[in-house]
């Protein structure tokens, strides 16, 4: 089959730059697409568009932005089966993760479609009288760059709150998911007909990503940036933004735990233990990344997981039995793979797992973890579950907090009290009580603390992050001058 090729969205035009970069498929290493490499030039190009259209598209009334996103969401919900294949085909999806993301992501632009009633001010009292307001305005052109592992999704998220609150987006997918997560997505905003230039997609080679990130960073019309991404990554680009007094807002990783205490529901904590560690590979960055099980039940639990993590099967995506795809590419397994040997290395037990055919990665299960263990600190992105016993409620804390990251966290407990005592001890953006790490709605405040991330993204928390506050007076006559205080000598 021979790779469809795609053009760049820029001015409501689709236009082509000169150079194409391949799109691979990780199940089967084949070209997929090949995509346009965008220079710096495309980039000032979609955000002088975006900068022309933005005072156009803030000034329509509100209900009008909101129809666009409506819309958007309508189409996709009818191409879901092109938008669910394209998430296997270049993501290396399960398909029952290409349909769940699919079918989820109509309802972020429908919040976001909501959040244009969320755009609220506030009349505050005035020492002197006036007419005091408090009002909220777009930033004006907003950048948006975003990850491989849910492309769609995550960029639907950076962007459509963005849009609804009259900004101006371009819109730089990763390079791994460049039409998933990019280019479909401009289709949906032609096929709505949104004025030119409200969004605009720039795609680019890895190799290119430095010149036309900077590009849409620094250039003056960016006034806030939206960045889903790696720590290391997102950390330069808050930096560079925060040089130049831009607003960011950047998601980044995570080493989430699931904390298994002693009067653990079993069932309850074995699904949310093998859902939260080996949904999409381990490639979902709220993945549980430790199991922190207490003492009490750790064989047992330990025992149990392994058998039901031996029933995932590893395979073809297309398939809906095999839950387990590909790692997204060569550098992502190796990574995995280093983690995997040095904790081995350093007298972490096998369980099961360890082992890959090509980009397919078995499912893994490591005990006996200590510190000094890459995996125990460093965020692995893949297949792979490091099970920590602990003593107790405050051991299962302390390791739940010994890390850099801070996103999400989840905790197993038949006493919900209890749960959401320890919820509230834990150093992360999220918790979730009775579940695993890995949950998301469009509406919530979804962000980390630490090392995972600075801002909020999802419906009101997304409305503060993509708007400026003003404060307006209207003063109706009251004062004079000079004071009337002041007395004139005669
Ligand atoms: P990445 O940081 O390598 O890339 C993210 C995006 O940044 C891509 O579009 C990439 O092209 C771009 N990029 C890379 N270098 C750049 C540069 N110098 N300037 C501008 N843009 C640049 O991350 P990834 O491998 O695509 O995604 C995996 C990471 O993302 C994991 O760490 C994961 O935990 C994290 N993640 C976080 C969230 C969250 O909401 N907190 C969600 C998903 C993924």
């Amino acid at each position: 089959m021979s790779a469809n090729s795609y053009k760049m969205f820029i001015n409501g035009d689709w236009s082509i730059s000169g150079e194409l970069f391949a799109d691979y498929n990780p199940t089967s290493g084949d070209v997929w697409a090949e995509v346009p490499d965008g220079t710096r030039a495309e980039a000032r190009k979609a955000i002088e568009a975006a900068a022309a259209a933005q005072a156009g598209w803030a000034a329509l009334p509100h209900p009008q932005r909101a129809s666009y996103l409506l819309k958007a969401a309508d189409i996709l919900e009818k191409r879901q089966s092109d938008f669910a294949s394209a998430l296997v085909e270049e993501g290396g999806a399960w398909i029952g993760k290409g349909m769940f993301e699919s079918g989820y992501t109509p309802g972020i632009f429908r919040a976001a479609a909501a959040a244009v009633y969320q755009m609220t001010g506030e009349i505050l009292p005035s020492d002197h009288g006036k007419v005091s307001m408090v009002v909220r305005q777009p930033l004006g052109v907003v950048a948006v760059i975003s990850p491989w592992n849910f492309p769609l999704l995550l960029s639907s998220r950076g962007l459509a709150v963005a849009l609804a609150v009259g900004n101006t987006v371009v819109l730089k997918p990763s390079e791994e998911t460049p039409v998933s997560g990019g280019l479909l997505i401009a289709e949906l905003f032609d096929e709505v007909q949104l004025p030119p230039g409200v969004f605009n997609v720039v795609t680019c080679s890895r190799e290119r990503v430095a010149e036309v990130g900077d590009e849409l960073i620094s250039n003056p019309h960016v006034r806030g940036v939206s960045f889903t991404g790696s720590t290391a990554v997102g950390r330069q680009i808050a930096s560079q933004a925060g040089s130049l007094l831009k607003k960011a807002c950047v998601e980044l990783g995570g080493k989430d735990a699931l904390i298994i205490l002693d009067d653990a529901d079993m069932e309850r904590a074995l699904n949310a233990a093998t859902f939260g560690t080996f949904m999409h590979q381990g490639q979902i960055c709220m993945s549980v990344e430790r199991i922190i099980v207490d003492q009490s039940i750790a064989e047992d639990f330990t025992k149990r997981f392994v058998e039901k993590v031996k029933t995932l099967n590893v395979g073809d995506p297309h398939e809906m039995g095999n839950v387990i795809g590909p790692i997204i590419n060569q550098r992502q397994l190796d990574k995995i793979h280093s983690q995997v040997t040095d904790a081995v290395d350093k007298g972490a037990e096998l369980l099961t797992g360890g082992k890959h055919d090509g980009l397919f990665y078995q499912p893994t299960v490591l005990t006996k973890i200590t510190p000094d263990m890459q995996i125990y600190k460093e965020e692995t992105f893949g297949p792979v579950a490091p099970v920590i016993t602990v003593n107790g409620v405050d051991e299962a804390v302390e390791v739940a907090n010994d890390t850099e990251y801070g996103l999400s966290a989840g905790i197993i407990t038949r006493d919900e009290e209890k749960g959401l005592a320890v919820a509230h001890r834990l150093q992360t953006g999220m918790a979730h009580v009775n579940d695993s790490s890995v949950n998301d709605e469009p509406h919530v405040p979804f962000g980390g603390v630490k090392n995972s991330g600075l801002g909020r993204h999802g419906g009101k928390a997304s409305v503060d992050t993509f708007t400026e506050l003003r404060w307006l007076t209207l003063e109706r006559g009251g004062r004079h001058y000079p004071p009337p205080f002041v007395v004139t000598q005669t």
